[in-house]
């Protein structure tokens, strides 16, 4: 069987790497592929909230299953922040100042834990489906390494001596909290079959 989905995002690099994660056995389409421009307003007060809020603009724009995500960084010393705020924390996109942002509310701090964290959103006729990855570490005092993105310099995981900028793409990816929310939406996938 071959399988389309509609992944709600723009970014190319987003959709490839779904793409090859699900396999040949789906079409992954972007919104782009649908002609769609429009930036989705995510307004949403939780991940969750996020991710449902691209999932059923999608479905309901195209009527084709469609896949929303929101990931950010939580961190436990700041109540969960930057959480759903981890890309525009202290600039929009701005990895650096964000990422300076949080090492400075952590200045003095023991507390290091925190943890990344996706969920994806499927939608389909059937309604809403959510799957959740969390990938644990601490965050150190400055910027380790110039791999990956966000906040990949600051965040060790746990049972590694590496940031995930320090890491290889591919070995950031087999442990990533995105994997694991791609891995439970796969294991759904092939039970609904
Ligand atoms: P998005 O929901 O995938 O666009 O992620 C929102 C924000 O969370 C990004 O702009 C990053 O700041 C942060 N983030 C999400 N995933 C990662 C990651 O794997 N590494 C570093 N930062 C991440």
């Amino acid at each position: 069987m071959n399988m389309e989905l509609l992944v709600a995002t723009h970014n190319i690099h987003k959709k490839e790497e779904i793409q090859q994660i699900l396999g040949n056995d789906f079409t992954v389409k972007s919104l782009t592929d649908y002609n769609i421009h429009e930036e989705i307003v995510e307004d949403g007060d939780s991940f969750n909230a996020n991710a449902l809020i691209k999932a059923k603009y999608c479905f309901e724009k195209t009527g084709i299953p469609s896949l929303g995500d929101d990931s950010g960084l939580a961190v436990e010393a700041l109540d969960g922040r930057p959480g759903i705020f981890s890309a525009r924390y202290a600039g929009d996109h701005d990895f650096a100042k964000n990422m300076e942002k949080v090492l400075g509310e952590l200045e003095g701090e023991d507390n290091r834990k925190a943890y990344f964290i996706t969920v994806l959103c499927y939608y389909d006729e059937n309604g809403a489906r959510y799957f959740e990855g969390r990938v644990h570490g601490n965050i150190l005092t400055e910027n380790k390494g110039h791999k990956g993105f966000g906040y990949d310099p600051i965040f060790v995981p746990q049972g590694y001596d590496r940031t995930f900028a320090e890491m290889n793409p591919d070995d950031k990816n087999k442990i990533s909290h995105r994997k694991q929310a791609l891995d439970l939406f796969l294991d759904f996938l092939k039970v609904k079959d």
